[in-house]
């Protein structure tokens, strides 16, 4: 593919218009990843994830700053599954852009996900593999914390920081389940704030009840992203877990785990679609479909019913086999 060549030989616009049919979920995609397999490289990711305006941004660009003094090229990719696509920049990125603006090495870019049928985490593996394939050192992925997302994030970069603020309703008992197991990094940023003391002493002494097999006390730094206060330090931590995983043989592991998850997540995608497809062509089953959905027929009996039905069966594997060589 003419696109893939060329942005293998360093054309940002071509690496723009990959990513822009990988955030669509476009037919080429299976194309593209065959093509830029070969070429992943070396590319350590990271990705920060919290509230809106909780500073993830803010944090990312003084870490660019940083990774920029060590002559690492960086890729920043700003996924807000609440915001609509728009097809433009969102205002991070206008702000960032001011800074890196002339900096060739430094590329960013807002992701839609909405609408996606990979769902977040599928977009950002694409998204990363472009990035990591364009020669990027350092991948930061950031994610509005909302719902599923921030959980996502785990299943696609080496690095999860977790950002907090000292806002009213933000402390450690209001935590949504499963963002403390997440972290290998947390920051309370905007600690010019009233309350980043008692947050941040809330949030160590609740850590090691949650430390992760791996090993790792994951450290709770306060910062003042706009400030540039505790960003170095950030920038150290990220060092020392890639280290960290590096000499234990987790990241290696964890890279295994997620490419794993990557296949399956594929193998599922693929045939969920012409399992609905045949489905809806299907009168009895529209009709199983249906009670289901009205609560008149327990999903179990349903899904028996529909899996022991040899004809659809034999029309789902024909439609599937269609799909994979199509
Ligand atoms: P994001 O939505 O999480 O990416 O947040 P941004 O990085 O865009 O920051 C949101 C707002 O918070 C911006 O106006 C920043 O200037 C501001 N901000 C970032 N870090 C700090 C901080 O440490 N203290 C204070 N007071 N404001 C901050």
């Amino acid at each position: 593919m003419e696109l893939v060549a060329s942005m293998l030989a360093g054309a940002q616009q071509s690496l723009a218009r990959l990513i822009t049919l990988v955030e669509r979920d476009a037919p080429e995609v299976s194309e593209i990843m065959r093509e830029v397999y070969p070429h992943l490289g070396q590319a350590y990711t990271i990705g920060i994830t919290g509230p809106p305006g909780g500073g993830k941004s803010t944090l990312a660009n003084g870490l660019t700053r940083i990774a920029r003094d060590k002559w690492l090229s960086v890729g920043i990719v700003a996924i807000d599954p609440t915001s609509p696509f728009t097809g433009g920049a969102f205002l991070g990125d206008r702000v960032r852009m001011q800074q890196h603006f002339l900096d060739s090495e430094v590329f960013i870019r807002s992701l839609a996900t909405r609408g996606s049928h990979g769902g977040l985490s599928q977009t950002a593996r694409g998204v990363i593999k472009l990035l990591d394939a364009f020669g990027k050192d350092l991948i930061i992925v950031e994610t509005v914390g909302v719902g599923q997302t921030e959980l996502d994030i785990v299943d696609t970069v080496d690095t999860t920081i977790v950002v907090l603020v000292p806002e009213a309703g933000d402390t450690i008992q209001t935590m949504k389940a499963g963002l403390m197991e997440i972290g290998d990094i947390f920051v309370i940023n905007k600690a010019d704030r009233e309350g980043a003391i008692r947050l941040l002493a809330e949030l160590e002494a609740r850590l090691p009840l949650s430390a992760k097999e791996s090993q790792w006390q994951a450290p709770v730094l306060a910062t003042q992203a706009v400030n540039d206060i505790g960003v170095a330090e950030l920038y150290h931590e990220i060092e020392r877990h890639r280290g960290h995983l590096e000499a234990t043989g987790q990241l290696s592991q964890r890279r295994r785990q997620q490419r794993k998850e990557e296949l399956l997540h594929i193998i599922e995608q693929r045939i969920r679609e012409p399992l609905l497809h045949v489905m809806e062509r299907d009168e009895l089953l529209m009709r199983a479909l249906e009670k289901v959905e009205r609560g008149e027929l327990d999903p179990y009996s349903a899904a028996a019913e529909i899996l022991c039905n040899k004809a659809f069966i034999s029309s789902w594997l024909s439609e599937l086999e269609r799909g994979v060589n199509g």
